[in-house]
C-alpha cells in the first residue's frame, strides 16, 4: 500500500483529440507529406478542428509546407504551445532545428521525442489529429501504435511496382500492430501537363486501385501528378489554400469529407 500505481503500458488517448489518423507509405518521395499537409488543410476547409503532427523525424517537411516558421514556445517549462497556419494547428521537430540540420538521433530518442510531440504539446480540443509518419516501417510507425489510440492509418503509394510493394509491406505491419488501414491514396498516377491539360499516366495506370481491392480496403483519392501542387507545397500555402477552385483542390476536399 501507499506504492506508486504502475503506469498503463497499452495505447493511451491523447488529451483532447477526438480521432487520430497516421498518413503513412512504404517508400520515400510518394507524396505522403503532400497527402498529409493538404488532407490537413482540407480538413479545416471543411470546419474541423485539425492539428497536424510532422512524425516525418527524419525529414520533416510540414513547417515548409504550411509555410510555418520559428520556434514553439513553452511558458511552464513542461508543455509546448503548437503553432499554427492555413487553420491548421502544427507541430514538427522542424521547428526545434535549423532547415539544414540533419536529425541524428538514435531510436529511442525519436520514440521519446514522437511521445513529447504526442502528451506534451498542447493540442487543444481537435476533431482530428493528422500524423505524418516517416516512409517504411520504424520505430516511430511502431511507437505511434504502442503509445496512442490511433484511429486508423491510410497508406499513400504511386501505382509503380516498387512503391506498392513497399506500400504492402506497410500495410501488413499496421495489421499486425493492430492498427486498422482506413484505405489506400493513390497519387501521382496521371500527370496534368499545366500548358496543354495532356494526361499521361507516368507511373502506370489503375495499380493502386487494383491493390486496394486485392487487399479489400477502400481507395480514398487518387490525386494527380501536378506542377501546382509541387509548388504549393514549396511556397508554403498548400494547393488547397491557395489554389481552392482547382480540380486539385477538389480531390483534397472530396478526400476530407470521407474521413
Ligand atoms: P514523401 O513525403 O512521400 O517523401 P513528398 O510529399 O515530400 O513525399 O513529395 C515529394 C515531392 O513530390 C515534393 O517535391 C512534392 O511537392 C512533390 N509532389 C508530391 N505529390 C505531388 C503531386 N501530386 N503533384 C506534384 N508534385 C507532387
Amino acid at each position: 500500500k501507499g506504492g506508486a500505481r504502475p503506469k498503463p503500458q497499452g495505447p493511451e488517448k491523447v488529451p483532447g483529440v477526438e480521432r487520430i489518423v497516421a498518413i503513412a507509405s512504404g517508400k520515400g518521395g510518394v507524396g505522403k507529406s503532400t497527402v498529409a499537409a493538404n488532407l490537413a488543410v482540407a480538413l479545416a476547409a471543411e470546419g474541423r478542428r485539425v492539428g497536424l503532427l510532422d512524425a516525418d523525424v527524419y525529414g520533416p517537411s510540414q513547417p515548409r509546407m504550411l509555410g510555418v516558421s520559428g520556434r514553439p514556445a513553452s511558458p511552464d517549462g513542461k508543455t509546448i504551445l503548437p503553432l499554427r497556419n492555413h487553420g491548421v494547428t502544427l507541430m514538427s521537430l522542424g521547428l526545434l532545428t535549423q532547415e539544414d540540420e540533419a536529425v541524428v538521433w538514435r531510436g529511442p530518442m525519436l520514440m521519446g521525442a514522437l511521445q513529447q510531440m504526442l502528451f506534451q504539446v498542447q493540442w487543444g480540443a481537435l476533431d482530428i489529429l493528422v500524423v505524418d509518419l516517416p516512409p517504411g516501417t520504424g520505430d516511430v510507425q511502431m511507437t505511434l501504435a504502442q503509445k496512442a489510440e490511433v484511429t486508423g492509418a491510410i497508406i499513400v503509394s504511386t501505382p509503380q511496382d516498387i512503391a506498392l510493394l513497399d506500400a504492402r509491406k506497410g500495410i501488413d505491419m499496421f495489421r499486425k500492430m493492430g492498427t486498422p488501414i482506413l484505405g489506400m491514396i493513390e497519387n501521382m498516377a496521371v500527370h496534368i501537363c499545366s500548358n496543354c491539360g495532356h494526361e499521361e499516366h507516368i507511373f502506370g495506370h489503375g495499380g493502386v486501385r487494383a491493390e486496394a481491392a486485392r487487399l479489400g480496403v477502400p481507395l480514398l483519392a487518387e490525386i494527380p501528378l501536378h506542377l501546382d501542387i509541387r509548388t504549393a507545397s514549396d511556397g508554403g500555402a498548400p494547393v488547397v489554400a491557395s489554389k481552392a477552385a482547382s480540380p486539385q483542390a477538389r480531390a483534397f476536399r472530396e478526400l476530407a469529407r470521407r474521413l
